[in-house]
């Protein structure tokens, strides 16, 4: 699972758990953007910050959570397919690869850079993100064409290492970390938008109280 994590909130528990349950995977590997090259400006946490947040809050009880720190190390804009094709060097071309993305994400997958090549790299596991327009609605005629042709169920993932799509019906809060923000700027509690220990975390550090 990749994101910013700018930070980490129930949200992405949520889909993290949920996956979980679903596919038993052998570990979750969790990478926090570097400097992610489609947003405006950089995070508002430092990379710190934001590693020790889902150190402190995205521990599932199943199964091993690995916090991945090499988009960190990059230097210059964090392309998913160079991550991907690290992962690959490290871990063979055989083992089933999952990423686990939220629907808004997804549906921009086509302005990624070299993102026809992503499916020879990994699986694509979909969450709804409530209150976001259906997939159909959002996604290109291009992206349509390479998706729809790959969505298959959960139990038939692991058949082969790349290339499928699964829809996984979870049910996460409608939480963004844009919403945490906004809160702790405005003086307002974010008791049960993130992790008790990230909640610690954000008032011990000060963090978010200036996002101008
Ligand atoms: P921001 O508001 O700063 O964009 P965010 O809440 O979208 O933050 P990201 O770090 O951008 O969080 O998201 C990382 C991944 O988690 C993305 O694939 C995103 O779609 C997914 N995600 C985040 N929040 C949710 C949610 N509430 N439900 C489902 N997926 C989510
Ligand atoms: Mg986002």
């Amino acid at each position: 699972m990749g994101g910013t994590f700018d930070p980490v909130h129930n949200g992405h528990v949520a889909i993290a758990e949920g996956a979980a349950h679903i596919f038993s995977p052998e570990k979750m590997i969790v990478l926090p953007a570097g400097n992610p090259y489609q947003r405006a400006r950089l995070p508002f946490a430092s990379s710190g910050d934001r590693v020790a947040m889902l150190v402190a809050g995205i521990g599932l009880s199943s199964i091993k959570v690995v916090i991945d720190r090499r988009e960190l190390n990059r230097t210059g804009p964090t392309y998913t397919v160079d991550t991907l094709q690290e992962l690959r060097k490290e871990l063979g071309d055989e083992i089933p690869l999952i990423w686990l993305i939220g629907s808004d994400a997804f549906s921009k997958l086509d302005t990624w850079h070299r993102w026809q090549d992503l499916f020879g790299l990994t699986h694509f596991a979909v969450v709804m993100r409530p209150g976001e327009r259906q997939l159909e609605a959002t996604v290109s005629a291009n992206l349509k064409t390479a998706i729809e042709h790959r969505v298959v169920t959960a139990s038939e993932l692991n058949c082969q290492p790349a290339g499928n799509i699964v829809y996984l019906a979870l049910m996460p809060p409608k939480i963004s970390s844009t919403q945490i923000r906004d809160r702790c700027q405005n003086g307002e509690s974010i008791n049960g938008f993130v992790p008790a220990a990230v909640c610690d975390y954000i008032e011990q550090h000060k963090l978010y109280l200036n996002n101008a």
